[in-house]
């Protein structure tokens, strides 16, 4: 089955499928959004575009930015990196305090929000004006210079971060924080505010599919060996504790947000975006795990 024969079914689809889960409800504003809107954006590397429903709303992108922050710092710090955060999944929830402790502060991954904590205050010692630097990098790699932070979200994430906090004293107590708390909070809470639409994402993510250069732009983002052990840990670490289900339903290489949010990468062929806000008891897009298994069915075409 072709991409356009796929999208074209996609209403069909969905139509019967239901629309389970919930909203997360724990940041305020995001539960303001519309929980029947449904997109999604497919973009080869040679350019072709298909899409479906919302796919040109903006939406908050969440989680997914943790890995737009890892590139960035991967680039920077080379594999020093890997002294302060691991590549191991989690298994358990993104916002989990149980095995920082074991771990005596070291993050399981730099996807979980203790693991983005660190690399979001490996990024505040490194850059000059990180918050700029960071939404550069990230313009650069989508080739699109409105990419911006949503501060409405990051005000409502500060008034109900709490988790986020306790992680990031946890790590400081054991020395694997340099920075002023509140200044890193407040780069990881902008981090995770940026909007963007379906067709940004995937536009963003292209690089990933690319040996890290974007092909629309010719820009490289991060060098070829990045890219294949970014994606890596994106398909072992990139779902919170599903990222087991993802591969095995699925088979790409893929992060979500508690957004609603999955992007998700096939090596040398494409990226898609797909966003449905109503969230599985994992908090992951629920319509959206299901479109990408109905697509890499379909096509009988994945990393496997
Ligand atoms: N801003 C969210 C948090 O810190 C991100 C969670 C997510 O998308 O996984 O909890």
């Amino acid at each position: 089955m072709s991409y356009k024969e796929i999208f074209s079914g996609m209403a069909e689809e969905l139509k019967s499928m239901k629309n389970s889960g919930t909203v997360a409800a724990y940041i305020p504003k995001l539960c303001e959004v519309d929980p029947d809107k449904f997109g999604a954006h497919l973009l080869t590397i040679d350019n072709q575009h298909f899409c479906f429903g919302d796919s040109n709303e903006k939406f908050s992108i969440q989680s997914i930015a943790k890995v737009l922050s890892l590139a960035m710092a991967f680039e920077l710090e080379e594999d020093k990196l890997w002294e302060r955060v691991g590549v191991e999944p989690s298994g358990i929830s993104f916002n989990s305090l149980l095995q920082l402790e074991a771990g005596k502060g070291i993050p399981r991954n730099p996807l979980v929000n203790a693991g983005a904590l660190v690399i979001s205050d490996i990024l505040v010692s490194s850059l000059k004006n990180p918050k700029r630097e960071l939404i550069e990098f990230i313009r650069k790699a989508s080739g699109n210079a409105e990419i911006a932070y949503s501060p409405a979200i990051v005000e409502s994430e500060k008034l109900t971060g709490f988790k986020n906090a306790a992680l990031i004293n946890l790590m400081k107590s054991y020395g694997n924080i340099k920075n002023d708390i509140d200044t890193v909070l407040d780069f990881y809470f902008n981090l995770c505010s940026i909007e963007m639409t379906c067709k940004e994402l995937a536009e963003t993510f292209l690089f990933l599919a690319a040996d890290g250069i974007n092909p629309l732009s010719g820009i490289r983002i991060v060098d070829s060996s990045k890219a294949k052990r970014i994606n890596a840990i994106m398909q072992l670490c990139g779902f919170y504790d599903e990222a087991g289900e993802f591969a095995f339903k699925v088979g790409l290489p893929g992060k979500s947000g508690v957004g609603g949010g999955i992007i998700a990468i096939h090596p040398d062929v494409y990226s898609i975006a797909v966003w449905s806000p109503k969230l599985n008891s994992k908090g992951n897009s629920y319509r959206g795990m299901k479109i990408l298994e109905y697509l890499t069915t379909r096509t009988k075409s994945s990393i496997f």
